[in-house]
């Protein structure tokens, strides 16, 4: 799987970053988070991370 950030929603809160550092980077000059490295299968936390995003911003492919 590979996630999709849709910047549009994103509100630059962090928790996915802080969920799953190894995919997730929030960019704090855009103020948007960005995939960082798109490998959820061996990250093991883009689930969790989409979870715990507050305006659902993440997507699972
Ligand atoms: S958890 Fe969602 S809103 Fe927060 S930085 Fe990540 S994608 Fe953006």
């Amino acid at each position: 799987m590979e996630p999709v950030i849709d910047e549009e929603k994103c509100i630059g809160c962090g928790n996915c970053q802080e969920v799953c550092p190894a995919v997730f980077h929030l960019n704090e000059t855009i103020g948007k988070a960005e995939v960082l490295d798109p490998d959820c299968d061996l990250a093991g936390c883009c689930e969790a991370a989409a979870e715990n995003c507050p305006v659902e911003a993440i997507t699972l492919r």
